[in-house]
């Protein structure tokens, strides 16, 4: 389900395109300068997030662990494009 760096989109852009040069997790705070990204699909819109590689790999985890089973999307209709940035 998580995929490889050949899964990944290229040419996303660089750490600075997202605006952030921190993990972006909110569960708790992290200090650990970002390494991967994840684009999700909402309804309004694309939203890039820069995560170390630690939570990058809880986000989409929790995703598929916790929501898509009680959700009707699958993977693809929730993440536009992960990886390394
Ligand atoms: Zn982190
Ligand atoms: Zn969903």
């Amino acid at each position: 389900m998580i995929g490889t760096k050949d899964d990944t989109t290229s040419g996303t852009g660089t750490l600075e395109d997202f605006g952030s040069v921190r993990c972006l997790w909110d569960d708790s705070v992290c200090v650990d300068p970002p390494t991967h990204f994840v684009a999700q699909e909402w309804a309004d819109g694309t939203d890039a997030e820069v995560f170390c590689v630690r939570h990058y790999v809880l986000t989409l985890a929790r995703l598929c662990q916790l929501h898509l089973p009680d959700c009707e999307g699958d993977f693809a209709g929730h993440v536009a494009s992960h990886g390394e940035l």
